[in-house]
């Protein structure tokens, strides 16, 4: 499965939040940042590999801005998106990961004039795929470093809205059938798309994006932050 027309040379990470990017920075022993659409680069290497590091902020237009400019100024051969989710399944717990199989805008609707749910006119998609040979890397890197929690693999559902509420996640559950929910991977993914490159996004859930939601972001988020950025650590090492 491993052949070498896979093997990116330089990867790109995207997190949105600083705990989601912090510990893999300092791993990387990136030089000084580079500041692009407010935004900080930092170039780094952890194994044989060369990495950009990026934080870029909340929502979707951030990271999709982030997305194009790992691949047009930083020349990264694929991105890894990084960060916390609420679940969407109940059989999804806080701790657990969520692998992606494809992405969608669940706050994307044009269904009035005929499209799908999500589907971004011109492209013919409502769901981005994810690479297989990334996901396949993800899951085994997500094995070695942190046996003992949940992997599972799927939809990840992005939009421009914190889902804390059991009718909203429903909703979404209903109209796409995702595993978790964030705000940022789908944007990241069709930025990739556009320009042919591969890309996946791990996510740790941080809350069940319902009514207890709140609570259980603050005292979970920042430790999925990390442990996440520790399974993409590892994957990197293994790409
Ligand atoms: N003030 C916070 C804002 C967090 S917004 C901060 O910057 O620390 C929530 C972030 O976590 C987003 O990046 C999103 O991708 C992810 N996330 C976790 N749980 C979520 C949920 N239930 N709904 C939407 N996004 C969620």
């Amino acid at each position: 499965m491993k052949t070498n027309d896979h093997r990116p040379k330089r990867i790109g990470v995207i997190g949105a939040m600083e705990a989601e990017v912090e510990t893999l920075r300092a791993q990387a022993g990136t030089a000084e940042p580079v500041r692009l659409a407010d935004m900080e680069f930092c170039e780094g290497r952890i194994g044989g590999r060369e990495l950009v590091i990026a934080r870029c902020g909340i929502g979707k237009v951030n990271a999709g801005i982030c997305a194009q400019l790992m691949i047009s100024h930083f020349h990264v051969d694929c991105v890894i998106n990084t960060g916390v989710a609420g679940s969407l399944d109940a059989a999804i717990d806080i701790g657990d990961l969520v692998v992606c199989t494809d992405a969608v805008q669940h706050d994307f609707d044009i269904t009035p004039l005929g499209f799908r749910a999500g589907e971004i006119p011109y492209t013919g998609l409502a769901a981005f795929p994810a690479d297989a040979y990334l996901r396949s890397a993800a899951k085994e890197a997500a094995r070695r470093a942190a046996p003992k929690i949940g992997i599972f693999e799927g939809r990840i559902c992005s939009g421009d809205q914190f889902i804390a509420s059991r009718a909203q996640k429903e909703s979404i559950r209903q109209r796409f059938g995702g595993l978790c929910c964030e705000m940022e991977g789908a944007a990241i993914a069709q930025a990739c798309h556009l320009n042919h490159i591969p890309w996946v996004i791990l996510r740790m859930i941080s809350d069940k994006a319902d009514d207890s939601e709140e609570v259980s972001f603050q005292l979970f988020a920042e430790t999925a932050a990390r442990n996440c950025a520790g399974i993409v650590r590892m994957m990197v090492e293994m790409l």
